[in-house]
């Protein structure tokens, strides 16, 4: 089994959908996880409760990924609570949609600077506490649409195609200092995120899925759980997608 017995683990965006399945996933395998919110402050204290009461470890930070200094407190607040940052999942991400023509500066930078600025942001602090420990898994979640487009996401295509690249360019950096970086690229999964779409995007994306239905916030987890431990030792530098066999070629 992929035991993480021990292992510390930060997961931003973890008080709802993709993030909150991660910790669960993470703290059943015996990480110690630390569930990070930008606001859902009753949310995350019950995924909190939840883990704790099936006897595993966890703590809710509150902290915004956008923010340097808040992302800098989040990693240096794990490394005080559990002595170590093992395992680090940049999950935080939000949407605004709009086609290209009507998309406005402030929807263009809030999704760049949550989405991607975030995710360069917690890496960069915890990087520093993985290449000192010479030991560390870290997965981003990118999208398939960061490689393959959606029309009305240019925003959130953009960010998410530059996961995939700093994803690449840290497993490069980070390989000799046995730090690890892979990216999982979700395709449509049931979370608040996709909740409001409409019945005919809903259906016009269920067709263009081979597996005919959308993916479940779990069958993500434990993508990113195996790429957290030692039986994804070996591999580094990877984007796994979980998407039902959408973008396959
Ligand atoms: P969700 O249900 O909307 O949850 C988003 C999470 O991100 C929440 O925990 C939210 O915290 C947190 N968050 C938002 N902005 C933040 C910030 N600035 N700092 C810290 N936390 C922040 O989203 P989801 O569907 O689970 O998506 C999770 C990730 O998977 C995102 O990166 C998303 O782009 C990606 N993804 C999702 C899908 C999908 O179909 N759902 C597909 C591909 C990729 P609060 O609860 O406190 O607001």
């Amino acid at each position: 089994m992929n035991g993480l017995m021990g292992r510390s683990a930060l997961i931003t965006g973890a008080s709802r959908g993709i993030g909150a399945a991660c910790a669960r996933e993470l703290a059943a395998l015996g990480a110690r996880v630390v569930i990070n919110y930008a606001g859902s402050r009753e949310a995350a204290e019950s995924v909190v409760s939840d883990i704790v009461s099936s006897g595993g470890q966890a703590t809710a930070l509150r902290g915004d990924v956008s923010d340097p200094t808040s992302a800098q407190s989040l990693v240096e607040a794990t490394v005080d609570l559990y002595g170590s940052l093992d395992i680090l999942v940049n999950n935080a991400g939000i949407t605004r949609d709009n086609l290209i023509v009507r998309l406005s500066d402030d929807d263009w930078t809030s999704v760049i600077d949550t989405n991607l600025s975030g995710v360069f942001y917690v890496t960069r602090a915890a990087s520093k506490v993985m290449m000192k420990q010479r030991f560390g898994s870290i997965i981003n979640i990118t999208s398939v649409i960061g490689l393959v487009g959606n029309a009305g996401q240019v925003n959130y295509a953009a960010a998410k195609a530059g996961v995939i690249g700093l994803t690449k360019s840290v497993a490069k950096e980070l390989a000799g200092r046995g730090v690890r970086a892979n990216a999982v690229a979700p395709g449509f999964i049931e979370t608040d995120m996709t909740a409001t779409l409409p019945d005919s995007v809903r259906e016009a994306a269920s067709a263009q899925i081979a597996m005919k239905r959308f993916g479940t916030p779990s069958d993500v987890a434990k993508a990113v759980a195996f790429l957290a431990g030692d039986d994804a030792a070996y591999i580094t530098g990877q984007v796994l997608a979980v998407d039902g066999g959408m973008t396959f070629a």
